[in-house]
């Protein structure tokens, strides 16, 4: 029996099972490519405030290990298993792939609601956690970052344990911390900053202009409210956001600092007005020329897909189309133009491969530098996935998993087999 189960896991299998028959991966290549190198499972028991001891699930997938050590985020989520954790381990392979980063893919998290936590329980979980890692990360062997439910405070205190545990400060040993615990600048706007300007470059392949253009913006976290400001700034009016805890739709538009300051000071979107709230699921289906999901996975469904009424779906979030949506997507391409998470939010992974350098040669550089290579580096992607679509007639996503799917292959069979 597999430890790997659940829709998010089947989800990511289907996709591959379908790139390998376009690309003619052979049936011994495919479980050699697709299923995960390491698995690892924790308890992670902390005391919590009223003096209680609970004990926290925790896990970590290393994806594959031909191309580097393996990268990825940690998520803190009340309903995370090791299926899901898998899938998003096995996408962050595609990913890194496809933008040419020296690693192959990696995923983590603790099955935990972090809203339902006192910064002091946080920081015990987070502590907690990695120090059960610590047999199995390094800065050669797996790499960890944010994702759901971390952030860069969270990333301060698993370097900080882990650095504690060697006797000295090893700032590599993660991504997406703060600046001031050896960040790089521009880690923290970098998914939702490449969000925006890929949306930019698809905007310019279609034709629409941004002045008059409209955005929704589901999900309203570190990716979501950056890539608001972002597309903002570019110009496009954000008539519509949702978070876990609300949903606002307003065809006049928000003004995104005014959100951003409700949401920095009260933590959510609720409470931010009484006004234009709307059902969080109705807002996906309000029209708009560009639909951000930029939450959780599934959100866009074979159910759901048919009453989407955008010209452009960047996926902010990892996973938010399930395949039977992708079929409808993939016949109506001319109609709604894809940008496919492994290429939507990989900014992230980018600026974390450059922090990663910046920490090992303790040589840093400014935002500018980082932004501009970002943007070099998402550009020469973004092209690739689009001539790769053209040349095969096929859709974005699957050119886009197909780059990165080959590239482990090769990578794998030029290796060879060991022993
Ligand atoms: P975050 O925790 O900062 O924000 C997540 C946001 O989604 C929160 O505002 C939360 O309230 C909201 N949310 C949760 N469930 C929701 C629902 N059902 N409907 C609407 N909103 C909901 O997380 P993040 O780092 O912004 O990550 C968001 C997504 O982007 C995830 O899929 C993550 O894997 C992906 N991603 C993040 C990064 C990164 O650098 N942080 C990089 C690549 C991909």
């Amino acid at each position: 029996m597999s430890i790997y189960t659940g829709p998010v896991f089947e989800m990511a299998r289907t996709q591959f099972d379908s790139i390998a028959d376009y690309v003619g991966i052979n049936a011994d290549e495919r479980v050699r490519v697709f299923m995960p190198k390491r698995a690892i499972a924790v308890s992670c028991p902390v005391r919590m405030d009223d003096g209680r001891v609970e004990v926290f699930q925790g896990y970590r997938v290393q994806h594959h290990l031909t191309l580097g050590p393996t990268k990825g985020g940690t998520r803190f989520a009340s309903n995370l298993d090791m299926g899901e954790v898998a899938a998003l381990a096995v996408w962050m392979s595609w990913k890194c792939a496809l933008a040419d980063l020296p690693y192959g893919g990696a995923k983590g998290g603790v099955t935990v609601d972090p809203h339902a936590l006192s910064r002091r329980e946080l920081e015990a979980v987070s502590r907690r956690y990695m120090q059960e890692m610590i047999p199995f990360v390094g800065p050669h062997t797996d790499v960890m970052a944010p994702d759901m439910g971390t952030n860069e405070q969270v990333m301060a205190w698993f370097m900080d344990t882990y650095s504690m545990y060697q006797g000295r400060t090893v700032t590599e040993i993660v991504t997406g911390k703060p600046v001031a615990s050896g960040g790089t600048e521009g880690r923290r706007e970098a998914t939702g900053r490449g969000v925006a300007f890929l949306v930019a470059r698809a905007m310019e392949t279609i034709g629409l202009k941004a002045q008059g253009a409209t955005a929704i913006v589901q999900g309203y976290g570190n990716v979501g409210a950056v890539a608001a400001h972002e597309l903002a700034l570019q110009g496009i009016r954000i008539i519509g956001v949702s978070d876990h805890t609300a949903a606002y739709f307003d065809t006049k538009g928000f003004d995104v600092a005014k959100l951003n300051a409700h949401v920095a000071k009260t933590g959510a979107l609720r409470g931010y007005s009484k006004d234009n709230t709307i059902d969080a699921g109705e807002l996906l289906y309000q029209k708009c020329d560009i639909l951000v999901p930029a939450a959780v996975e599934r959100v866009i469904t074979g159910e759901n897909v048919r009453k989407l009424r955008c010209r452009i779906i960047a996926e902010g979030a990892n996973g938010p189309t399930t395949p039977d949506a992708d079929a409808y997507l993939d016949q109506h391409r001319n109609e709604i133009f894809v940008i496919p998470d492994i290429l939507c939010n990989s900014g992230g992974v980018i600026v974390s491969y450059f922090e990663w350098v910046q920490d090992l040669q303790q040589f840093f550089w400014s935002e500018t530098e980082v932004t501009d290579k970002l943007k070099t580096l998402l550009n020469r992607t973004f092209n690739k996935v689009l001539s790769r679509a053209t040349r095969d007639n096929v859709s974005n996503r699957t050119a886009a998993m197909a780059i990165g799917v080959e590239k482990v292959r090769d990578g794998k069979k030029i290796r060879g087999l060991f022993p």
